[in-house]
């Protein structure tokens, strides 16, 4: 009998398995694929607050991580030609840690990545088991889940079942802590991964500008992550709002001037294509029953915003496997009991990300997902930047850019009420019904034109 059977050596189940075993319960892993990260996403980037909160990502090396330093936002318009771009660095004033002011990500792969994690579990005492589906629950007599049952037959008892088995969770549905997602619940993320020529070749052309995002052009918004020494380009949306097959959009994005010459630099070739399912939710549903916990994509913990889970997942494992621990001392498993995992997880940074949920995934899937309010956007931004060209007075332009600003207000105005307002709102911590000085200075903004005499 194990204390505890983590069903998934994705991040989160290996940090769960890690902890758990350091905390001196017995833990079993079972993971499907023939190797951990086998069958997931290939690529991908971590952000710095792995390095924040967990010591071993120090030790972290492996053949294709490329760190990222700067970010570069590309927007493009109907042509697939850059319209207007912009880089960024880690804020140093914003940012409260070393690691955070240093870089954005580090991007590698995660058949590298997770292999690594599953390891430090094992060290620390966890068995691992792979190439093993579990398809089922077992129960007892009392009709509580009480262990799992394998593609192989298998029927393994544990006294805590964790799933860590991703946006598919088999432990979520077979536990009834969910029938299945809903179309707006879940995203469908394509890419295509690409071999550069050489390590060299991405040192020299992309160095740290390591990330690239392609916004406009018809698509929702896509990303280029470059790892040592090759990239993935993706791209995502919610089962609901795909109005083609992605991959069509996949290969527009794949048009865009600027990732034809990144392709053409860097000497890049096709690899593979990739689709995977990324629960994106506004809040998380239910974590836990009796006997049972999810975390990470199981549990539909990426961040509502970009839909980060890596981290998520791993922290989510982490405080799992505590609760767990003091349930076993306990004596006591019930959902009753594990209820301290909900509270746990709502008290932490995953608590305080999705503070804001409903707001972060509206503006994100009416902006870098919604081509159409980009294309406006775009043009904006540039005409903003106009000020600082050369093709006439340069007070000639901000009176304009004042003019243009008014002209526009009946695209702007109604974005700003209904995305960003609600967002400010909850950052300032005021909701938006007092913030009516704002409301009534877009309404003026909204108001019809006096006609010229
Ligand atoms: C294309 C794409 C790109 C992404 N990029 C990023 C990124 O750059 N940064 C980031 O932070 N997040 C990213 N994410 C999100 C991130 O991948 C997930 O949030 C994260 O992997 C969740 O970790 P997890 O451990 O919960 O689940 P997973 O990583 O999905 O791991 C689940 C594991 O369970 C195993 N499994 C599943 N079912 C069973 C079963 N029945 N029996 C046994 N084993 C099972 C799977 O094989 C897998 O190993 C991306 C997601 C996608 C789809």
């Amino acid at each position: 009998m194990y204390d505890v059977i983590i069903v998934g050596a994705g991040p989160g189940g290996s940090v769960c398995g890690k902890t758990a075993a350091e905390a001196g319960l017995k833990a079993l892993i079972l993971e499907r694929g023939s190797y951990p990260g086998a069958k997931n996403a290939s690529g991908c980037a971590l952000s710095p607050k792995l390095w924040r909160d967990f010591e071993f990502m120090k030790d972290l090396d492996v053949p294709s991580q490329r760190t990222c330093r700067i970010h570069t936002s590309h927007f493009v318009d109907e042509n697939l030609r850059e319209e207007f771009a912009f880089s960024q660095t880690p804020s140093k004033r914003l940012n409260t840690y070393k690691e955070a002011k240093e870089f954005f990500t580090v991007n590698l792969y995660r058949s590298e990545f997770d292999p690594w994690l599953a390891k430090l579990a094992e060290e620390a005492g966890a068995e691992l088991q792979t190439s093993t589906t579990v398809v089922d629950l077992s129960r007892n007599d009392k009709g509580k889940v009480d262990g799992v049952i394998t593609d192989k037959d298998e029927r393994i008892k544990g006294k805590i079942i964790i799933g860590a088995d991703g946006a598919w969770s088999i432990v979520a549905k077979r536990a009834g802590i969910r029938a299945k997602w809903q179309k707006d619940e879940v995203t469908l993320v394509v890419s295509y991964d690409f071999k550069c020529e050489s390590k060299q070749l991405v040192d020299d052309i992309i160095g740290d500008n390591a990330i690239h995002t392609w916004l406009g052009g018809g698509f929702p918004g896509a990303y280029q992550f470059f790892k040592a020494d090759g990239f993935h380009l993706g791209l995502g949306d919610w089962l609901s709002n795909w109005d083609k097959n992605p991959r069509t959009h996949l290969e527009t994005a794949l048009k865009v001037e600027g990732v034809r010459k990144l392709i053409k630099l860097t000497k890049a070739k096709f690899r593979e294509f990739h689709a995977h399912l990324l629960p994106w939710l506004k809040y998380p549903g239910k974590t836990y029953t009796d006997n049972v916990m999810l975390i990470g994509d199981a549990a539909g913990f990426p961040c509502p915003l970009e839909a980060e889970g890596i981290w998520y997942a791993m922290y989510s494992g982490q405080i799992a496997a505590q609760i767990a621990k003091k349930a076993i001392d306990a004596n006591d498993t019930s959902k009753v009991f594990l209820k301290q995992y909900e509270d746990a997880w709502k008290e932490s940074e995953i608590g305080v990300e999705f503070e804001a949920g409903p707001e972060l995934q509206e503006f994100w899937a009416n902006l870098p997902f919604a081509p159409q309010n980009m294309a406006w956007f775009s043009q904006l931004m540039n005409d903003n930047y106009a000020i600082f060209t050369t093709g006439e007075a340069h007070i000639t332009y901000f009176r304009r850019f004042q003019e243009l600003l008014i002209d526009q207000a009946e695209v702007i105005a109604p974005f700003v009420i209904r995305y960003m307002l609600p967002l400010f709102g909850k950052a300032f911590k005021q909701p938006l019904s007092d913030m009516k000085t704002v409301q009534q200075m877009m309404k003026q903004f909204t108001k019809p034109k006096k006609k010229k005499k």
